[in-house]
């Protein structure tokens, strides 16, 4: 199932996307909700990003072929970082690119939408608290985050954080073909399934720490070809069984 979040006529809803028409919720996913009645083209509405998390917990390089690129060693344990619920961006939205860094780049990842308070879930147990997935942009401000050696600034600017264009309940997230494109031309090209840590293992270890919201999302890592988007450029990252998240990068 297709879970869509969007604007139209005014008002923000939630609602099920079966092919070019949504079905619109009386309430969100997360709480059983029952249809409207309304119905909404998808051509007519403009799509929000599927969740509005308190927080994205990032995983870095969890591809072996990314991490080859970043002359990282193989991480023995899950490397977490946080981006802010501020970073938020829908499909179609402007990456704002900020005027003190010079090397901004892309980074397409699958996104785990967390749909139950998840507190010391047990990898075996995960799924039961995943409600689906989606495309994410883990955009990141390279020289910044080099010259922090964290991540936080570099990783944190408003608008860094695309989702969407929805959330796909019925995706097998450790076969999913990735890609990311800029100006229509393939940078990254990868497949879940080259994860090193993967999703249940990450939910275990991530909830033995924090604990994951309804709307929380995880961002489980780049593969290879991160490489520099400039103002002007339009990104795209696709991702088989869900759909292309796009967004185009101005002047911040
Ligand atoms: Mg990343």
């Amino acid at each position: 199932m297709k879970y869509v979040r969007f604007e139209a006529q005014g008002k923000i809803a939630h609602g099920v996307l079966a092919g070019e028409i949504i079905q619109e919720l009386a309430g969100d996913f997360f709480s059983h909700s029952d249809l409207t009645g309304n119905q909404y083209k998808l051509a007519e509405v403009t799509l929000l990003a599927p969740c509005q998390p308190s927080k994205a917990v990032c995983v870095g390089v969890n591809y072996r072929d990314h991490a080859a690129e970043m002359k990282h060693e193989l991480p023995k344990e899950p490397l977490i970082f946080i981006k802010p619920s501020t970073a938020l961006n829908n499909p179609g939205g402007e990456i704002r690119y900020p005027a003190i860094s010079h090397n901004v780049h892309h980074e397409g990842e699958l996104a785990v939408v967390i749909g139950k308070t998840a507190k010391h879930v047990k990898a075996a147990q995960a799924t039961e608290y995943i409600l689906g997935y989606t495309c994410a942009n883990d955009v990141t401000a390279r020289d910044i985050q080099m010259l922090d050696g964290q991540w936080t600034r570099g990783k944190g600017f408003d608008t860094f954080m695309p989702l969407g264009p929805w959330l796909e309940t019925e995706l097998d997230p450790h076969a999913a073909a990735i890609k990311c494109l800029v100006n229509g031309q393939i940078r990254q090209s990868s497949n879940t399934g080259n994860l090193i840590f993967r999703i249940p293992e990450l939910v275990e270890f991530i909830t033995q720490v924090m604990t994951l919201n309804p709307g929380d999302v995880i961002l489980t890592g780049t593969p290879s070809g991160v490489g520099p988007i400039n103002i002007g450029d339009t990104v795209s990252v696709v991702i088989d069984g869900i759909g292309e998240l796009k967004n185009t990068v101005v002047a911040g």
